[in-house]
């Protein structure tokens, strides 16, 4: 077995790069799948529950810049 490239030793996700905190609550893009902390992309958990799917703020900038660069047709 070899061992793997060096990892960061605690996984981290969100745009604030922060590890996974038991008492944040977290939402789920659904276009990358990265998790991210509820109060970091402006969502009350209320919102979060309501919400079917969440596309992030990366993935919903990164979509608008795809469109834009699109031509239609
Ligand atoms: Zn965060
Ligand atoms: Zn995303």
């Amino acid at each position: 077995m070899t061992v793997p490239v060096r990892r960061a030793q605690a996984e981290l996700f969100c745009l604030c790069q922060q590890p996974y905190h038991a008492d944040t609550a977290m939402v789920s893009c659904d276009a990358c799948e990265e998790w991210f902390h509820l109060r970091c992309v402006g969502l009350s958990q209320a919102a979060a529950k309501s919400l079917r799917k969440y596309t992030c703020p990366v993935c919903a900038s990164l979509r608008v810049r795809l469109f834009n660069l699109k031509p239609h047709g």
